[in-house]
């Protein structure tokens, strides 16, 4: 077990003691939880968080969360009586289109009447079979994963499954053109990446697409200039910067935190609990100062 996995239960004990003796003064705020590719062996896993979601700290919509930005009145899904103090209602994003993204929507989401976030790559799910494992190597896992380890269970979500998604009342955003990195791009490479992923979504959805989440998440990833593109042509983007979210962020740097389904439960509570969000001070105002209007 990781040394920061075994540190999770005094950690997450010790957060819930200052919680409670505090009080709760985060009320009125909420938190994006990332997801990348569900494995069928972490579905399970998958299942569980979304009960505990639903019981202790209520689920937004996309839609709710569009809201609450507004200063709208908003009513999380579940936690109505039971939310307790320090968890905030959160809202669910997906990342780079994953088939097992489609396959946890028919299966978690829908049985719990959830809706959420779905990120893609318009440049990607355009690719054969035979063209997505090196692509998703190269693009997504940069390294990490090489072509031949990329088994058909980590193929990319069809048009049609997208188009499915929408229909089912989710939310599509786009991801980037072909998930590359905005702090490499610049000028008409750099726009064409923010810029021609929402476009040929739209095209292809019929409906506006006003959500857009930069590849690979981190504030070194993303740049000025690329922030000022992005808020040309949506409404809202999510980073992957830890912290919570209030009617004082601005809708093109939401902050959110990625999960972990290897982890063990203590440490995924310790990460939805905002026991991780002190290590992210810098990362937030690096984020906040590119993102300014
Ligand atoms: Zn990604």
């Amino acid at each position: 077990m990781m040394h920061r996995h075994r540190l999770a239960r005094p950690w997450l004990w010790a957060l819930r003691s200052v919680h409670a003796a505090v009080g709760d003064e985060g009320e009125n705020a909420f938190r994006i939880l990332i997801f990348h590719h569900i494995p069928r062996d972490a579905r399970e896993a998958f299942a569980a968080l979304v009960a505990e979601l639903r019981r202790h700290h209520g689920v937004l919509a996309p839609e709710d969360a569009e809201a609450w930005l507004e200063g709208r009145p908003v009513h999380p899904l579940g936690a109505s009586t039971a939310r307790r103090r320090g968890r905030l209602p959160c809202l669910l994003s997906f990342d780079d289109g994953f088939g097992s993204n489609f396959d946890v929507a028919n299966e978690v989401l829908a049985a719990n009447d959830i809706r959420a976030l779905f990120f893609v790559c318009p440049g990607l799910v355009d690719l054969t079979a035979d063209e997505q494992p090196d692509s998703i190597a190269r693009a997504i896992f940069q390294g990490r994963l090489e072509a031949d380890e990329i088994g058909a269970d980590l193929r990319l979500m069809s048009w049609s499954e997208i188009a499915e998604l929408k229909a089912r009342g989710h939310t599509i955003g786009a991801h980037g053109l072909g998930h590359r990195k905005l702090s490499r791009l610049a000028g008409e490479e750099l726009a064409r990446e923010v810029v021609e992923a929402g476009d040929i979504l739209e095209a292809r959805l019929g409906a506006p697409v006003a959500w857009f989440a930069y590849a690979f998440g981190t504030a070194a990833s993303v740049s000025r200039p690329a922030f000022e593109i992005i808020a040309e042509r949506y409404r809202y983007c999510r980073s992957g910067v830890r912290g919570r979210n209030t009617p004082a962020t601005n809708p093109h740097a939401l902050l959110a935190d990625a999960l972990d389904l290897d982890a063990p439960a203590e440490y995924r509570a310790l990460v939805i609990e905002g026991g991780l969000d002190l290590a992210y001070v810098r990362a937030r105002a690096r984020l906040a100062q590119m993102a300014a209007p």
